[in-house]
């Protein structure tokens, strides 16, 4: 079932769903995605709620009205995921921002029954539900947000509210000692992130395996005054990688 159909379901089945769901709020599903998790065949969950605000999100649905998205019954993703046994590789927790539910561990004890691997993807902003994950082995491979450099003052303004860093530097940290692979990532608009920011981030992050710049797209972003910016082109975004390629093992440029 596709998203758009799991999202038109009756009101009556949102209520039932709510009451019957174990494992958090399960608000968007996409059955196979190619591009989630690079090399990997994956279905992508999507969980509701964010604790951040950046100015270029896509999903604000999801982090301003999550209660105008039907939850989704675990057991219509149960039955669902079974045919999917053998074929896709493992599963994707994206969101909103995942690691805000108290029953993150659950959801994914329940799709790691289902003998899938899991990606979790994070904006970093909760050190400790990370650890546990890790030290629980829940979780085989992390995406997580870097939206700034690593000072409070430029990552406020590119997360739209006030943020101390310290919690994202606890997440790197937290990552760097870990055995599994994570990728960071970052979304470059115009408007919040310039060649300075990318150089400053890139001398921060030295020794890290994997960065991704992810181009900014200015359809439907949380504020509405960043529809009118125009990405950065493909020859500013190359620059940008080879400045990371200094300091970072790799980096790709995602369009
Ligand atoms: S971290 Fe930012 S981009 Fe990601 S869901 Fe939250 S508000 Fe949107």
């Amino acid at each position: 079932m596709k998203l758009e159909a799991l999202q038109s379901m009756k009101q009556s089945d949102t209520m039932k769903t709510i009451d019957s769901c174990s494992v958090g709020q399960i608000k968007g599903f996409y059955e196979t995605s190619f591009l989630d998790w690079f090399g990997k065949i994956s279905s992508v969950f999507f969980l509701s709620g964010c604790n951040l605000r950046c100015p270029y999100c896509h999903n604000h649905g999801l982090v301003l009205k999550p209660h105008s998205f039907p939850t989704i019954p675990q057991q219509m993703i149960e039955s669902r995921l079974q045919e999917f046994v053998g074929w896709i590789d493992g599963i994707v927790i994206s969101g909103g921002e995942p690691c805000l539910y108290s029953q993150l561990p659950d959801l994914i004890k329940f799709f790691r029954k289902l003998s899938f691997l899991v990606k979790l993807d994070t904006n970093g902003t909760k050190p400790d539900m990370l650890a546990s994950l890790l030290d629980d082995g829940l979780i085989d491979y992390v995406a997580m947000d870097v939206k700034a450099p690593l000072d409070d003052i430029r990552y406020s303004r590119c997360v739209g509210i006030p943020v101390s860093v310290s919690h994202i530097k606890r997440s790197l940290a937290i990552l760097a000692q870990s055995e599994i692979g994570y990728e960071l990532r970052m979304t470059v608009c115009p408007t919040l992130i310039k060649e300075k920011d990318i150089k400053d981030l890139a001398i921060q992050l030295e020794g890290v395996q994997k960065f991704v710049l992810q181009a900014f797209n200015p359809k439907n972003t949380l504020d509405p005054d960043l529809r009118s910016v125009s990405p950065y082109d493909n020859d500013q975004m190359m620059e940008f990688k080879k400045i990371l390629e200094e300091y970072v093992g790799e980096c790709r440029v995602m369009a």
